[in-house]
């Protein structure tokens, strides 16, 4: 059998795994997982429970007070001189803002066919679905090449401190792996307007910058106005960084995803990505292109004063920057400083990762392109590079291959949920996702 082949089909019930795969969503996402503080433990828990229930022996691992992960590994029919085939996802979830959402963002409510929650998304709907292919393998008994690993872990979205940093630390063995899939990229109906059948593979991803800029200022009545006003001084700085203007780069990676775009005719009228200055112009309207051909800085907090007539002598903002593979943050550091031009305002690095530069792993793309030609025909596989960041940059920079597939078909609706009000999944996603990454899966642990 050829690697590109249809993969010989297995006696599998669909609408029977689409009814799993709700019931256990609908837990997963009733365990609040909201990191700060995380409290990963109860989703590992249930996770490890019915791992348990279908003959698995998944390990634990906790990196602090209730910050634990999980890990079970299939074995391969014929491994030796193989790695695992990792199938990650993390157990926490960020916060939310209560009164913007239409449900209870805990109670994995279930109506018309859509499972809403915190997490649904980003990233338990996945969780669960690589949980299943893992059963799915073990139940029909599908003979495969490499082990499969199944990793659920904590703290991703706080910077994996409690997650995969520390394991890459205490279990290094975890990051042994031929390659790994995970977050990072959705699939759409319909991408920057036009209409058409993609799944986002992301081979690449942007480094975070988080900073938090400090002004000390003189305090004073409210009456008596000076120029040492902490609070306008930092409104300065940070109008200077808004109106700076960004530097445009296309790398190869994103050259990639317009490259596709145009071939399948879904590139928005106008954007000439090949001419600078139209890209340029572009970016300046286009949220998402600006994301992906610049370093984006984002203010997201701002904290000064106490009472309407005292001038305060404090004030900090929190500032979250995004920079393209292969930036140097440290040269971005000193871009920074000299578009604020005001030496006062300090500068606290909160966290940085090294923006890698990392080879496409051309054959797990292969791999899913396959998937796609045999179980999505008229699917287009977009190569791209994900503006946020995942824990695939600590598989990356180990030099193991790793893509963000998550195989769901969104609605520009419904990724605003993502981080944002309303997260939802429909449970015809949950099907088709699992569907998807059982054949990537098999594809990818290779032949016996
Ligand atoms: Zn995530």
């Amino acid at each position: 059998m050829g690697a590109g082949d249809k993969l010989p089909s297995l006696a599998i019930d669909w609408a029977e795994v689409e009814q799993e795969a709700t019931e256990l969503l609908v837990r997963y996402l009733r365990i609040d997982t909201t990191n700060p503080p995380g409290g990963e433990e109860a989703g590992a828990e249930l996770l490890t429970h019915t791992l348990r229930s279908e003959g698995f022996e998944p390990r634990l691992y906790e990196a602090g007070d209730g910050r634990v992960s999980v890990s079970a590994r299939l074995p391969g029919t014929n491994s030796a001189g193989t790695k695992p085939i990792v199938l990650l996802s993390h157990i926490d979830v960020v916060p939310v803002e209560r009164d913007y959402w239409s449900v209870d963002p805990f109670a994995g409510v279930l109506k018309d066919g859509v499972l809403w929650g915190r997490g649904a998304l980003d990233m338990k709907g996945m969780g669960v679905m690589e949980l299943l292919v893992l059963l799915l393998l073990k139940r029909h008994r599908v003979a495969h090449r490499r082990d499969i690993l199944f990793l659920a872990v904590a703290d991703e979205e706080e910077g994996s401190r409690f997650g995969m940093s520390w394991l890459a630390e205490h279990h290094p063995e975890l990051l042994e792996a031929d390659a790994v899939i995970n977050e990072g990229a959705f699939g759409f109906g319909e991408l920057m307007g036009a209409r058409g059948l993609v799944f986002g593979v992301s081979t690449t991803e942007k480094a975070p910058l988080w900073l938090r800029l400090k002004v000390k200022g003189r305090p004073g009545h409210g009456s008596l106005p000076h120029r040492n006003n902490a609070a306008q001084r930092l409104v300065e700085a940070l109008t200077r960084i808004g109106a700076a203007e960004s530097q445009i780069t296309l790398r190869p990676e994103v050259a990639a995803t317009f490259e596709t775009l145009e071939r399948v005719g879904m590139l928005p009228p106008g954007l000439d990505f090949r001419d600078p200055n139209v890209l340029a112009e572009v970016a300046q309207a286009n949220d998402l292109v600006r994301a992906l051909v610049s370093n984006t800085v984002t203010l997201t907090t701002v904290d000064s004063g106490q009472k309407h007539n005292v001038i305060p002598g404090n004030a900090r903002a929190t500032l979250d920057c995004r920079l393209l593979p292969g930036e140097n943050p440290d040269a971005f550091l000193a871009h920074l400083r000299a578009v604020i031009a005001d030496d006062s305002v300090e500068i606290e690095v909160v966290y940085r990762y090294e923006p890698l530069v990392s080879e496409v792993p051309v054959e797990l793309v292969e791999q899913i392109a396959a998937t796609l030609r045999h179980e999505s025909p008229g699917a287009v596989l977009l190569p791209m590079m994900s503006p946020g960041f995942t824990d695939s940059r600590i598989y990356r920079e180990r030099g193991v291959p790793a893509v963000g597939f998550v195989p769901v078909l969104l609605t520009t609706d419904e990724l605003g949920g993502v981080h944002g009000h309303d997260e939802r999944i429909s449970t015809a996603n949950l099907r088709l996702g699992t569907q998807l990454l059982l054949d990537t899966v098999r594809r990818a642990a290779g032949a016996p």
